[in-house]
């Protein structure tokens, strides 16, 4: 039987490998490649502030596990999603958005204006926001 430690070890390395051969972006924040200021995380996502705000608040909520897009997500990433959002819902609230208001967003794929391939929430507000979309 292999301790735990060193099954966390080996997870942790194969995780941080993983991370570096994709050459993703978001990924690599998440392996600390680039210093983000992470306003939070736990096991499966981090959240920090958009590097080009477009509101006043605006976060975003990556999930550790790289998927290109929500085109990639499966049935086994049910939970990841759902949990994306209620940590989406508790920044909300921790920026005190959650009254006067706020968007989630999800881009998928070119004609919405995704740029970065790991699917990201965006958390919008501090502004009123228009509708439709742009
Ligand atoms: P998308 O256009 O894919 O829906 O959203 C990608 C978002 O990532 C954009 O709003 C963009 O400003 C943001 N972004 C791109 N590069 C970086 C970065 O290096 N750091 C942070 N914090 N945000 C980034
Ligand atoms: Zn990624």
């Amino acid at each position: 039987m292999i301790p735990f430690f060193i099954q966390k070890l080996f997870y942790y390395t194969w995780w941080k490998g993983r991370m570096k051969m994709c050459g993703c972006l978001f990924c690599k924040i998440a392996a600390r490649e680039i210093a983000t200021n992470f306003l939070y995380e736990d096991d499966l996502c981090l959240v920090f502030e958009d590097i080009h705000p477009q509101a006043p608040i605006h976060l975003l909520v990556i999930p550790k596990k790289h998927l290109t897009s929500l085109n990639d997500a499966e049935e086994e990433d049910r939970n990841l999603l759902g949990h994306l959002l209620g940590v989406a819902a508790r920044m909300a609230k921790e920026k005190k958005i959650d009254g006067s208001g706020y968007r989630t967003i999800i881009n998928t794929n070119a004609e919405a204006g995704q740029t970065v391939f790991h699917l990201h929430i965006h958390i919008l507000g501090g502004r009123r926001l228009g509708w439709p979309p742009g």
